[in-house]
């Protein structure tokens, strides 16, 4: 597997393209906010012959939902995501405007929903749904044992956890997350977070103050 970050929007969100050796590819959280940065997405796709063919949220928190119509509109995929996210839909563009934001529509609704243990597969790849409650009620987080890659979202970041404190989060719920679901897994594992640099299962456990 091969791991593209694109980081958009005023919140910086990592926006990760990550394709195999057949070229197909999955877009995990488009952030792409305007059309400077809808083209940025899609010229790093075409500049690399690669084929989107799925299209799925970490969590649907504003910021990562800013190109989702745009991506589901472009090449014709439906957004993916844990159905307990699914009430942040109705609600993006309100929640837009209070950060001055103007968006013309809400996201496109889920076409197919995502939940614990589920296969996200694509070319001859595959990454598991870890569902991780506690940042947002639909967080999950996406898992290869294989390539040893975690795509985190907004629950684990280098030397940081995810706030708790929006519609839904739940501190007790993150904590016990990841301390049982993402700490348990294999050291050398590599985690992509929804913001912020990349770091190791290894280094946030003797490192990260949240967790230690
Ligand atoms: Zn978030
Ligand atoms: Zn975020």
């Amino acid at each position: 597997m091969y791991i593209h970050t694109l980081s958009f929007n005023p919140w910086q969100v990592n926006t990760y393209i990550i394709s195999d050796q057949t070229g197909e590819c999955i877009i995990i959280d488009p952030g792409c906010f305007g059309k400077d940065e809808e083209k940025k997405l899609s010229d790093f796709l075409s500049s690399g012959n690669l084929k989107p063919v799925r299209l799925i949220h970490t969590h649907l928190h504003l910021d990562h939902v800013f190109g989702t119509k745009y991506v589901s509109e472009k090449y014709n995929l439906k957004p993916e995501c844990h159905p307990d996210d699914e009430f942040f839909i109705p609600i993006t563009k309100d929640y837009a405007s209070q950060y001055g934001i103007t968006l013309n529509d809400n996201p496109p609704p889920p076409g197919k929903y995502l939940n614990d243990k589920d296969e996200v597969k694509f070319g001859k790849s595959s990454l598991s749904v870890i569902h991780l409650p506690g940042h947002s009620p639909g967080g999950i987080a996406f898992y290869s044992d294989k390539d040893k890659i975690l795509v985190s979202g907004d629950v684990l970041f280098r030397d940081s956890i995810g706030r708790s404190d929006l519609p839904g989060g739940d501190y007790d719920s993150l904590i016990i997350n990841i301390k049982e679901k993402l700490m348990a897994l294999p050291p050398e594992t590599v985690v992509y977070p929804g913001h912020g640099p990349a770091t190791t299962i290894e280094y946030e456990r003797f490192n990260n103050p949240f967790i230690r």
